[in-house]
């Protein structure tokens, strides 16, 4: 087959996987259609990577059978082994060696074509490189910091202890970042003038990568959710722009597709925690330390634990129950006895609805998947604002799992690394339970008064087993 017909059908595939990466997107805006819109987006990426192999130039087969056995091998032991709430350390790590495939992609592009073409390199092409290695080396380390944090490592550094999950605000950052931008920002221009050696483009994603590790550590609280997004959307652009490097197609279409809709999830993310993009990335308010009241101070003398008898009796004839789930739920995977307690309550004329806060959990609609699993009637999830305008009016809330989402501190407190986000308000229900198994703080790290409330009431327990307990003590009352 001449050359020009092989690039034709060769593109032809390309525009095919494209339109089949679209119908999968769009799948994936609702929990019915999400599995058919996943499978549509695999095949796509089947077409583009088979129309690749069969169209291009292959340099090694042996190199590249070899590389397709080690990651299917290592992504294939990952998903195995990765239980559900490390879900949201995986999508980071994702997001990262995407990144890192993207400016490893186009380093090798240069390399390449430095050896190839006498110097004499398309603008277009160097300035697509130059933005791979930036973007891509920014999306790489700002995700392991990410990664990092979700995974809530904890390390000890000169005697004092440090938890990956808050904020690390170190001083002069700002003067720092913008010196590091600066220095990239003169690398871009070196790789894109000088076209005889890659060494720029290498102290590039070195300068890129100390970028990214400092615009991540001062996030914190809850501002994470922005930055997955965020960081997601990046991922597609270094693929975007190492599409542009190496005039492929497929990967210039679905790496704007990643990086269009990573950036709406980040404004959407964005608008649920009160946040502006620039609040976030200037970390000017998820960044404050955690210096208000201590636990002690909140907590001491205050609070009524309950059991799950004494809570039966509590439901017996209320007519509205709210049931808001959080982190825990995850943790605890209750989601499946969370639905047989509310088929109960429901068999006996309570009316039983889901208050969803859109950043609980560890990812975006990590609770909509959690209890779509469970066959939970999608109606019954209500949003934030929509079941806050009636909190007033349920008899009881309860709370499993959930900390940051449902903290009052929220509201009151403008030094909180919460300070500003929108909660759902079981504070405002005739009485609030919560489930969760101490009073120990959320992501944020910060203690919660809704436990210490006059209406609180706290059934420590594991999610699961607190659920199991409630549905046998509603069967016996
Ligand atoms: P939180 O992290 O605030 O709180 C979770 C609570 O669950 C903990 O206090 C814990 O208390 C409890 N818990 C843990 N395991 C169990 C269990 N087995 N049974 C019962 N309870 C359990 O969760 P929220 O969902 O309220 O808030 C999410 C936080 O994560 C927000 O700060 C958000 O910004 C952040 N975040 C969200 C992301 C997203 O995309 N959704 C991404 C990154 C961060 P205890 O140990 O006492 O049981």
């Amino acid at each position: 087959m001449d050359p020009a017909t092989k690039e034709v059908i060769q593109n032809v595939a390309y525009l095919v996987a494209s339109v089949l990466f679209i119908f999968g997107l769009k799948g994936l805006t609702h929990p019915r259609t999400a599995v058919r819109g996943n499978l549509t987006g695999s095949v796509a990426m089947l077409i583009a990577v088979l129309a690749t192999l069969w169209g291009g130039d292959i340099i090694s087969w042996n190199l590249l059978i070899g590389s397709i056995a080690v990651g299917s091998v290592a992504g294939t032991i990952m998903a195995l082994k990765i239980p559900m709430t490390g879900m949201p350390q995986m999508v980071a790590l994702f997001n990262g060696v995407g990144g890192a495939a993207s400016f490893l992609v186009a380093g090798a592009e240069l390399a390449y074509l430095i050896a190839h073409a006498d110097g004499v390199l398309a603008k277009q092409t160097t300035i697509a490189i130059a933005a791979s290695g930036l973007i891509g080396a920014v999306t790489l380390l700002g995700s392991l910091v990410a990664f990092a944090k979700l995974a809530e490592f904890k390390f000890t550094f000169g005697g004092k202890k440090i938890w990956f999950s808050s904020s690390l605000v170190l001083p002069g950052r700002h003067f720092i970042n913008s010196l590091f931008a600066i220095v990239c920002a003169g690398l871009c221009v070196m790789v894109v003038m000088n076209t005889t050696t890659s060494s720029w483009y290498w102290l590039l994603v070195v300068a890129a990568s100390v970028l990214g590790v400092l615009i991540t550590i001062p996030i914190g609280g809850a501002d994470m959710p922005v930055v997955i997004a965020l960081l997601n959307s990046y991922s597609g652009l270094a693929a975007c722009a190492t599409g542009f490097a190496i005039n492929n197609n497929v990967l210039i279409i679905a790496g704007s597709l990643v990086g269009a809709s990573g950036l709406i999830l980040t404004s959407i993310m964005c608008k649920a925690m009160n946040r502006s993009l620039s609040n976030v990335i200037f970390a000017t308010m998820g960044s404050s330390s955690a210096s208000g009241p201590s636990a002690d101070d909140v907590y001491e003398g205050k609070i009524k634990a309950t059991s799950a008898d004494e809570i039966a009796m509590l439901l017996d004839g209320v007519q509205r129950v709210v049931i808001v789930p959080g982190y825990g739920l995850a943790v605890s995977q209750a989601q499946h006895t969370v639905r047989d307690f509310a088929n109960l309550l429901e068999s006996r004329g309570t009316a039983v609805e889901f208050g969803i806060h859109p950043v609980a959990g560890r990812m975006p609609g990590h609770m909509n998947v959690l209890l779509a699993e469970a066959d939970i009637d999608y109606d019954k999830l209500k949003e934030m604002d929509d079941v806050n305008s009636t909190m007033d009016t349920v008899d009881v809330a309860i709370v499993i799992g959930a900390n940051d989402v449902v903290n009052p501190v929220a509201r009151t407190d403008p030094n909180s690394p919460i300070a500003g986000m929108p909660i759902i308000n079981v504070d405002k229900a005739r009485t609030v339970i919560v489930i969760k198994r101490s009073l120990s703080p959320g992501f944020a790290g910060i203690p919660n008064p809704l436990f210490a409330a006059d209406n609180t009431l706290m059934f420590f327990n594991d999610g699961k087993k607190a659920f199991n307990e409630l549905v046998a003590a509603v069967k016996e009352s």
